[in-house]
């Protein structure tokens, strides 16, 4: 299906496009004149004209706009809303909200001690957000506000970014090298360009005041770099930053062919004193799903690394699975989270699979059967219950461009287990130092204003970069 879109003014052009794209996943969404459906949106001062046409009807609504920006961007968003719902007779679970940090709407109106039936009526009524994502929003966004609450102004995260992995997974869009040849023979170039990017940060934070709290090794697979390299920087960290302020370390060990047993003997080593938040994602335990995404492990491979870790003395382990993947039905996904149950993870993220442009599965959307909407629907309202059966609470959450029936993606654990990095990166409320190919620094000024600071995503560019040399 086509659809095209038109307005006079760029006034919440995004919010246009994305609403439309929520209404009719999978179609293709363009601005301008034609196709199957179009949708004009006329601006006269504050007065807006919406027309809906299709080959046989056309559809129409005008409203006032207010002084208030915020206030527009809702009116416009929910008579947008009324007419494509008028159209297609669907609702979507989180309305018109097109953002992808839903809690910080909740912050404010939790800080202006608004009663929780005003919050839920804000958000309804504001947003058209259904009942049950209002709940679930607003449990979050009060476990979320719990864990900063403990923290200072001062504090501040520190990513660092090894954007490789072993091979690259059909629905990555993330700008991630595979390891060939040349990535491989980078490494140690890769690992000092860190090193030098890392000096000239801790002078940043000195600056500013700033205390690390928690590190997040990103990427990627940071463990491909080896365990040479991984002890150079953690050997780097250590002598520059105040171990006593750091309450945590994250380790993405995703996928578990890059595990070794002196990566976990080293982190083993650490986790007796600092706090080692290890990732193991399966993703599915369905090992055909798994070949399918072009992950060269299996769900027995992902139960190997459990059991070392185990051995090793590990309890903070996180686990993402991914509800909606390509060829899989409502069995497969209760089947991986009874799977990932038995292995107990501190934490579980559950991600709904999102089609992002730069990925492979854009390309080969057609040769595979997804689930609809409703029924990835259900199976979110039924992973919360089953989860929170098991002891896990929703303790943060994001959405993405392009998931499949829009939803969302939440971050469940066991209490004194929520990763404190995941809570700051959403809330925006902390610095946060990023060293690495891809990696973007964020800095919060006062009136909550952020700046960010990009690095180059190419890692042969990023070298030279840092380090000054032709490559
Ligand atoms: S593990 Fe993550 S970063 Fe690596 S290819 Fe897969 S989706 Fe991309």
């Amino acid at each position: 299906m086509k659809i095209t879109y038109f307005s006079n003014s760029q006034k919440f052009l995004y919010d246009f496009q994305h609403i439309i794209r929520a209404f009719y996943p999978g179609a293709e969404v363009k601005f301008g004149h034609g196709g199957d459906i179009h949708l004009e949106a006329y601006f006269e001062e504050m007065r807006v004209f919406l027309k809906l046409q299709t080959r046989d009807k056309t559809i129409q609504k005008d409203f006032i706009l207010v002084y208030d920006e915020h206030e527009s961007k809702r009116i416009f968003g929910r008579n947008l809303y009324d007419l494509l719902r008028q159209e297609t007779k669907k609702d979507l679970p989180w309305g018109i909200l097109t953002g992808i940090r839903p809690t910080k709407i909740v912050y404010p109106l939790l800080e202006q001690g608004l009663k929780e039936e005003e919050i839920y009526k804000f958000l309804q009524e504001g947003y058209y957000i259904s009942d049950k994502k209002s709940k679930l929003l607003l449990r979050v966004a009060r476990n979320e506000i719990n864990i900063l609450n403990k923290l200072e102004p001062s504090s501040a995260c520190l990513y660092i970014g090894i954007p490789i992995c072993p091979t690259k997974c059909l629905y990555c869009s993330f700008s991630c090298h595979e390891m060939t040849r040349q990535i491989k023979s980078l490494l140690g170039m890769y690992t000092d360009s860190i090193i030098c990017e890392l000096e000239k940060t801790y002078q940043k934070i000195d600056e500013n005041k700033n205390r690390i709290v928690a590190i997040y090794f990103g990427g990627g697979s940071p463990a491909v770099l080896g365990i040479e390299n991984i002890k150079k920087i953690f050997t780097n960290l250590f002598d520059n930053l105040e171990k006593n302020c750091i309450q945590e370390i994250t380790f993405e060990a995703g996928r578990p062919d890059t595990i070794s047993e002196d990566l976990l003997e080293y982190l083993a080593e650490l986790n007796r004193y600092l706090n080692i938040r290890l990732c193991i994602n399966p993703q599915t335990s369905n090992d055909n799903t798994l070949k399918i995404i072009g992950r060269n492990h299996t769900f027995e491979d992902i139960k190997k690394a459990f059991a070392l870790t185990q051995e090793y003395g590990f309890n903070n382990i996180n686990s993402d699975v991914i509800l909606g993947l390509p060829g899989e039905n409502e069995n497969d996904y209760k089947k991986t989270i009874d799977d990932v149950l038995k292995l107990s993870p501190a934490s579980i993220t559950v991600h709904t699979l999102s089609i992002k442009r730069a990925s492979l599965l854009r390309f080969k959307w057609n040769e595979y059967k997804f689930m609809d909407e409703e029924t990835v629907n259900n199976l979110l309202d039924w992973t919360q219950y089953v989860l929170e059966e098991h002891g896990y609470i929703p303790y943060y959450m994001y959405r993405q461009k392009n998931m499949i029936g829009n939803f969302e993606n939440v971050g469940y654990c066991k209490r004194g287990f929520e990763g404190l990095y995941n809570v700051m990166i959403m809330q925006e409320k902390h610095n946060i130092y990023a060293c690495g190919a891809k990696a973007v620094s964020k800095f919060v000024y006062e009136g909550d204003r952020i700046e960010r600071v990009f690095n180059p995503a190419d890692i042969k560019l990023y070298i030279s970069r840092i380090l000054n040399v032709d490559i």
